[in-house]
């Protein structure tokens, strides 16, 4: 997006969410640019099919559609160039077959989403690439793990389960002395409140599922690399072909216009409910980057601009019965996997069963929320009843 002739100051970012990617002049003064559905593109003269010099040549490398989209998240995320994938768990896997061979090695944080885990377990293994978790709260002791043959580093800050924030710039100085990538899953705080490249990040993903769609409509994923990682990254998505649908990426755009609305709304309604769930007698610790015992919360206050509607709280000891009873009889709050829609969600999870470098002991039964837009007070009201189930269980 080109800045205004007489001055050098960037545009703001929500001017550069209204704005980016767009090109009404191609599109016959239309504010969005449609749906572009192809395959086949067609060549002038033998000459030009030759040389394919021109914009577009097949539906796979590119459409004006996709392009909209690209540019402007990678300007959103302050990236040399960005590829839009079908998931965000495909953005993930994109991320990780760039970065390695045969051989390499690589260091994931112990905090991962699930399906990342699974993916390196069953997956890379497979192609001779290795894997050592590591404590979430490492820093710059991630150094002491490194390895002849680490290609790179895979940090997601904060957890989206146990909520710990890492500090990436910390292990970003450490790996950049060994020229070791550092990816970052960054879908809980998205672009808008923890710009990946500026802290170190050499290839970011996130599931547009989430903010970007906003509606739980929507299954895609954004991969965003720095000038140095752009290249391999492209060169990568091209060999696949993992390209998103064109729908798919039309309401991505249409989900980016709005999406800091979104996001702010979710940050308040979040804070809110954090701090009436905190002084709940029957919750023992709330997740919630923002929150002082948050572990890794001054990294998060140092690099973070916001935080998202997403966050974890630690019953007390209650019976799986009492639990259950809670949470069966909820009405405004679904339960359900994926987050950042307009709805809110509530589900039970257990990180004992899976962690290997670290021992997750909450010390009762854990439950993530996704606080939507509904009314807050609602909101409460219902978890009020909920608590009642629960303890009248015990
Ligand atoms: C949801 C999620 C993904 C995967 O996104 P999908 O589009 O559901 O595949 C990846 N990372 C994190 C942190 C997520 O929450």
């Amino acid at each position: 997006m080109s800045r205004p002739n007489d001055t050098n100051t960037p545009y703001g970012i929500t001017t550069r969410l209204a704005h980016a990617g767009r090109h009404p002049d191609e599109q016959f003064g239309f504010v969005n640019t449609p749906i572009y559905r192809g395959s086949t593109v067609l060549y002038p003269t033998v000459d030009a099919i030759n040389k394919r010099e021109q914009r577009y040549t097949y539906g796979t490398k590119g459409t004006p559609t996709a392009d909209s989209l690209n540019t402007a998240w990678a300007e959103i995320s302050g990236a040399a160039g960005s590829v839009a994938v079908p998931s965000g768990l495909a953005a993930v896997a994109l991320a990780l077959l760039c970065t390695t061979k045969a051989g390499d090695h690589v260091l994931i944080t112990d905090s991962i989403y699930r399906p990342t885990r699974v993916f390196a377990a069953d997956f890379l293994a497979r192609f001779g690439v290795s894997v050592t978790y590591f404590d979430p709260m490492i820093g710059a002791g991630i150094s002491s793990l490194f390895q002849d043959n680490t290609s790179a580093v895979f940090t997601e800050s904060p957890g989206s389960q146990s909520f710990e924030v890492q500090d990436v710039p910390a292990i970003a100085a450490e790996a950049h002395k060994r020229d070791i990538t550092v990816i970052m899953d960054n879908t809980w705080a998205t672009p808008l409140f923890f710009p990946p490249h500026e802290h170190g990040v050499d290839i970011a993903v996130e599931a547009g599922t989430k903010y970007l769609g906003g509606h739980s409509d929507l299954l895609l994923g954004m991969v965003t690399a720095n000038e140095s990682h752009w290249k391999r990254l492209r060169n990568t998505y091209d060999l696949f072909a993992m390209c998103a649908g064109p729908e798919d990426m039309f309401l991505a755009l249409r989900g980016m216009r709005t999406m800091h609305l979104r996001l702010k709304q979710a940050e308040q309604q979040a804070l809110a409910m954090a701090h009436w769930m905190k002084a709940r007698p029957e919750v023992a610790k709330v997740l919630h980057p923002a929150f002082s015992d948050c572990p890794g919360h001054e990294t998060w206050k140092q690099y973070f601009k916001g935080s998202s509607g997403l966050f974890s709280v630690v019953l007390k000891p209650y019976s799986d019965q009492a639990v259950a009873a809670m949470l069966d009889g909820l009405e405004l709050f679904g339960m359900g996997y994926s987050w950042g829609g307009f709805e809110s969600l509530i589900v039970p999870f257990d990180c004992t069963t899976y962690r290997t470098a670290t021992k997750w002991n909450p010390g009762g039964p854990t439950l993530r929320l996704q606080i939507g837009l509904e009314d807050v007070a609602d909101l409460q009201r219902e978890l009020d009843a909920g608590f009642a189930r629960l303890r009248a269980i015990g």
